[in-house]
């Protein structure tokens, strides 16, 4: 099981923004600037191409209407979406509002961010969803 499984399966504690029948949504714990979420179909797949049409398609759906409340909360140009999948073996991707192109630079020290920060920055992209 990953991670992220277990994260969806309410065993390792997340930020959490949203939900469908097959994706689930959470902030990055490790985030590049705030408000940086991750995206990840619920059934466990490593590789995100590997998952099926249907699949991908509702991934980037659910994606999409995240990315528009990011863009309500956030002064950002535009939410950057962005697929590593070097670290975790669960498909996901990144949703990052930016400033400019070097907020999508992976290689940039991370924030570090305090619970109530943390808290707050979900909050306000729920709220925005609704
Ligand atoms: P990558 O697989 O290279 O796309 O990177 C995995 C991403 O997952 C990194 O940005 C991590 O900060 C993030 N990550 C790993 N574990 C957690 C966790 N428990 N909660 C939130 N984000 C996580």
């Amino acid at each position: 099981m990953t991670i992220f499984s277990r994260i969806i399966a309410g065993e390792i504690p997340c930020y959490k923004i949203a939900e469908t029948e097959n994706c689930f949504a959470f902030l990055d714990i490790n985030p590049l600037v705030k408000g940086h979420v991750l995206c990840i179909p619920k059934r466990e797949v490593d590789y995100l191409f590997d998952l099926t049409d249907q699949e991908l398609c509702d991934l980037q759906l659910f994606a999409k209407k995240i990315a528009t409340a990011q863009k309500k909360v956030f002064n950002c140009i535009k939410v950057g979406e962005a697929v590593l999948g070097l670290e975790v073996p669960h498909a996901h991707i990144h949703l990052i509002p930016m400033q400019s192109e070097k907020d999508m630079l992976f290689s940039n020290p991370k924030l570090k961010l305090t619970p109530e920060e943390f808290e707050k920055i979900a909050a306000d992209i729920r709220a925005a969803l609704s």
